[in-house]
C-alpha cells in the first residue's frame, strides 16, 4: 500500500493521529526535504526506518523504486514540505505509475494552505483552484484574464519575492475593484488574513514590509453581481463590457438590455464600478 499523507502547513500540530500512526509503521517514507521532514518527525516522536528523497527531479526514478518496494510488501508513505502532496507538489506522477501497475494508493488528509483560507474566507461559491501562475508577465496575464467574469472563487499560491507584481497584474488585468481575499503566512506567528479589493489590499502590503514576507495564498473573489430579486449573467457582463469599449456607459447599458435583458439599474451600477472599461 502507498499512503499519500498530509502533513502542517505551519503550525506542526496541525497534523492528525492517522497521519502519525500512519508514518510510525512505514518502512519507507518519501519526502521532498529529507531535513525539513526529520524536523517534524522529531516533533511527533516519529520514530521512522527510511526516509527517501522524492522530488519533481526524481519522480520517475523513484516511482519505479516505490513500485519494486511495493511488490516486496512494503508500507511506503510519500510526504511533502507542507501540507498535501500533489497540491503544486509533487506526487501525480507517483500516483499514476503505482495505480497502473495495480497497486492501492490511500489519502491521509490533512493541512492544505488554499482550503484554509477558502475555510475563513466566508464565501459559498464554487471554487477553482489554479496554485502557481506562470513567472513569465504575458503568460500570467493571460491566465488571469481568463477570470474577467466567473461566478467561482479562483485561489492561487504565490511566493514572497512575487507576491506585489501579481496583484499588480490583477489590478491591470481585473480591475482596481476586483475583490481579493489574502491569507500569509496561515497557522503560524504571523499569520495574517487581509480582504479587500485589490488595490486596497496592495496600498496594505506595500505600506508594511512584513506584509511581503511569507507564504501567501490569494483568492480572487468570483465576479457576479447577485441580489435577492435579481442578477446579472456572465452573458450580460461580457456583452456590456465588449459595447463599453465603444459607447458611452448609458448607450451600452441600453443596447445591452435591449440586445439580451437584463436589469438595467444593476447593469448600471456595474459600469460605475468598473470604470476603467
Ligand atoms: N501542498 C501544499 C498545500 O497543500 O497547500 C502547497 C505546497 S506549494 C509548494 C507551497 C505554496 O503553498 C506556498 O508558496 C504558498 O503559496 C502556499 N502555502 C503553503 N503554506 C502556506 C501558509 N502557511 N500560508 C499561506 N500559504 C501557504
Amino acid at each position: 500500500m502507498l499512503y499519500i499523507c498530509a502533513t502542517p502547513i505551519g503550525n506542526l500540530s496541525d497534523i492528525s493521529i492517522r497521519a502519525i500512526e500512519t508514518l510510525s509503521r512505514s518502512d519507507i517514507i518519501l519526502c521532498e526535504d529529507t531535513r525539513t521532514s526529520r524536523y517534524l518527525l522529531d516533533k511527533h516522536n516519529i520514530t521512522y526506518k527510511k526516509l527517501v528523497a522524492l522530488h519533481e527531479h526524481n519522480e520517475n526514478k523513484i516511482a519505479e523504486k516505490v513500485l519494486s518496494w511495493l511488490q516486496d510488501g512494503l508500507i511506503i508513505t510519500q510526504i511533502s514540505d507542507a501540507g498535501t502532496p500533489g497540491i503544486s507538489d509533487p506526487g501525480s506522477r507517483l500516483c499514476n505509475y503505482v495505480k497502473e501497475h495495480g497497486f492501492k494508493i490511500s489519502p491521509i488528509p490533512g493541512a492544505c494552505a488554499y482550503i484554509s483560507l477558502l475555510s475563513v474566507s466566508g464565501l459559498n461559491t464554487p471554487h477553482l483552484f489554479y496554485g502557481f501562475l506562470p513567472n513569465k508577465k504575458t503568460s500570467r496575464v493571460k491566465i488571469i484574464n481568463k477570470w474577467q467574469v466567473v461566478d467561482y472563487a479562483v485561489c492561487i499560491y504565490e511566493a514572497p519575492h512575487r507576491i506585489i507584481e501579481c496583484i499588480e497584474d490583477i489590478i491591470e488585468t481585473l480591475g482596481e475593484n476586483r475583490k481579493l481575499i489574502m491569507g500569509r503566512e496561515l497557522t503560524k506567528q504571523f499569520e495574517t488574513i487581509h480582504k479587500g479589493s485589490a488595490t486596497k489590499l496592495l496600498d496594505f502590503i506595500l505600506s508594511d514590509t512584513n506584509q511581503q514576507k511569507g507564504e501567501f495564498v490569494i483568492i480572487i473573489e468570483p465576479e457576479i453581481i447577485v441580489t435577492d430579486e435579481n442578477c446579472i449573467t456572465i452573458e450580460q457582463i461580457n456583452t456590456l463590457k465588449l459595447l463599453l469599449t465603444e459607447l458611452p456607459p448609458k448607450k451600452a447599458v441600453t443596447l445591452t438590455h435591449k440586445l439580451i435583458g437584463g436589469n438595467k439599474d444593476l447593469l448600471y451600477n456595474y459600469t460605475l464600478e468598473h470604470k476603467q472599461y
